[in-house]
Order: structure tokens, then sequence, then C-alpha cells
């Protein structure tokens, strides 16, 4: 679905991509993860042409995205860390509406669409309601029903979940097990590796490049790799560690394991 080429991209001097490669499968659920400034960001824009590359190239379905950048947008969403910054509507409706309208999508559909949207994310209720009066986990969710009402086949999360409270994560990550059961291809940008850790797959970004790949059980098995680069490893990880418990990914494997 989206494939990277040779990606690098700079800031006036300031190289944040360094000839990044990466492929993304159709329905994959990839978590990409990496200190503060390791370019995670700049890669996500990169991947709806929110930016294009300073050199190499993004296609996503065949498509460059310093080509065709409306197609592209039509088929990779974003959403990003701070919920205030994404309405753009006065009630929730108009907020669900704005993508499709500017996709020139006709209002009958919209409609359908607005509707269908909302109520994949639990929403549906508040319709009408004035976005401001919104939780955070409730306000993300409108802006992931935002994207949904576009019909994308991917959704990007740059740290979407990393100014809500405990509710407000649990809503959008709940959410977001949702799209995925139902073959959305979702890139998420995260610093909790507990929810990384959920994905199929683990990309460690590190000064602009990728330093390291693969399903999250292999990634996280090297704790010493990911905090010399300055990232934690799952609390369960981290338990067994301590625990001297080898092959221990998640909460519930390693419940299992003491209860033997
Ligand atoms: P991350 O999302 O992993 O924290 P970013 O992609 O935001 O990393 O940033 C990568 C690098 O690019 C950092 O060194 C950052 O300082 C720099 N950078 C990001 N945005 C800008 C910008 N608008 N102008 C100049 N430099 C930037
Ligand atoms: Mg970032």
């Amino acid at each position: 679905m989206i494939e990277v080429q040779g990606l690098s991209y700079s800031y006036g001097d300031r190289l944040a991509l360094d000839a990044i490669d990466l492929k993304i499968a159709d329905g994959e659920f990839v978590a990409i993860i990496g200190a503060n400034g390791s370019g995670k960001s700049t890669l996500a824009k990169n991947l709806n042409g929110l930016l294009l590359p300073s050199a190499g190239r993004v296609l996503v379905d065949g498509i460059d995205t310093a080509i065709d950048v409306w197609t592209v947008r039509s088929k990779v969403g974003m959403v990003f860390q701070n919920p205030d910054n994404q309405i753009v509507g006065a009630i929730v409706e108009d907020d669900v509406a704005f993508g499709p309208e500017n996709l020139g999508v006709e209002s009958a559909e919209i409609g359908r669409r607005v509707d269908e949207a909302l109520s994949i994310v639990g929403m549906l209720e508040y319709r009408e309601f004035s976005p401001y009066k919104l939780s955070g986990g409730q306000k993300q969710r409108v802006a992931i029903a935002g994207v949904l009402a576009m019909r994308t086949k991917c959704i990007v999360f740059d740290e979407a979940t990393a100014m809500l409270d405990p509710i407000g994560r649990a809503e959008v990550l709940e959410t977001i097990d949702r799209l995925r059961a139902e073959g959305m291809t979702i890139v998420m940008i995260t610093h909790f590796m507990d929810e990384a850790a959920r994905a199929d797959r683990v990309v460690v970004m590190n000064g602009g490049k990728i330093v390291r790949e693969g399903k999250p059980r292999e990634v996280f098995s090297d704790v010493r790799f990911l905090e010399k680069i300055g990232l934690e490893v799952p609390t369960a990880v981290e338990l067994a560690r301590r625990l001297k418990l080898k092959n221990v990914l998640t909460i519930e494997e390693l419940e299992q394991r003491l209860r033997r």
C-alpha cells in the first residue's frame, strides 16, 4: 500500500530523514517508535504528501506523492497529537463532513458517510454537539471519523494518544482495534511501548534513520539497544527481564508464566 524509497527530508540544512526505505502492506498495523527528534513526524507527513521528499520518493498505491498529492490524501489520512488543533467545524457533523466536502463528494453521500464514520467511532449521539464541549478522547474520535468519512485506506496516527487521559487513550485504542479488524492499514507513531507491542510490526527510528524493524517480540527483546537510543520497553517485557523470564511481551503472557 505504501512504499518509501530512499526518502530523505531536510528542513533548510537540517537533515531530518536520511535515506529511509519502508514498505507497508495493505491491512498491516505498523508502529513507529523513536526518541524525540528522531524523525517520526517528518516521516508521517511524507506519507500523505503534507511534506514532499527532498530526495527519494513515496508511493501510495503506486502513486507518487510528489505527482498527485490529492489522490494520495484521499487514500492516507492523518490524526495528530493535539485534538484541539484538528477541529474545523462548529458542530461535530460539520467537522466530520469537512474532509469529504473538500474531496468534492456530493451532499447525500456525505450525509451517509458522516453517519457511518461517527457510528464506527461511537460518537453518533454527539453529532450536533460543539466539538469544544467534548473530552480529549471524544475529540480524537471525531478527528478519526473525519478521516474515515474520506474513505481512506490508511490512517497515520502521530502520537494521537499522547495528550489524552487514560480513559481517552483507551477509547482511541479501542477505536483503532476496530479499524484494524475491518482491514484498515494503520501506522501508529507512539511513545507508549505498550501500544507499539500491539502492532504487527515495529519500526524503530533514530537520527533520521530506521535502525531496527521486526515483530514486536523481536524488537523488544533487545532491551539494551532500545535503552541506548533513549527508549523503554513495554512494562511486561521489563518485569519479565527482572524476573529472568524469556519470551514475554504482554501482561497476559507474564501472568500466565507467573501462575505456572
Ligand atoms: P519526532 O517526531 O521523532 O520527534 P520530527 O520529525 O518532529 O521528530 O523532527 C526531526 C528533526 O527535524 C528534529 O531534529 C527536529 O528538530 C527537526 N524539525 C522538525 N520540524 C522542523 C521544522 N519545522 N523546522 C526545522 N526543523 C524541524
Ligand atoms: Mg513527532
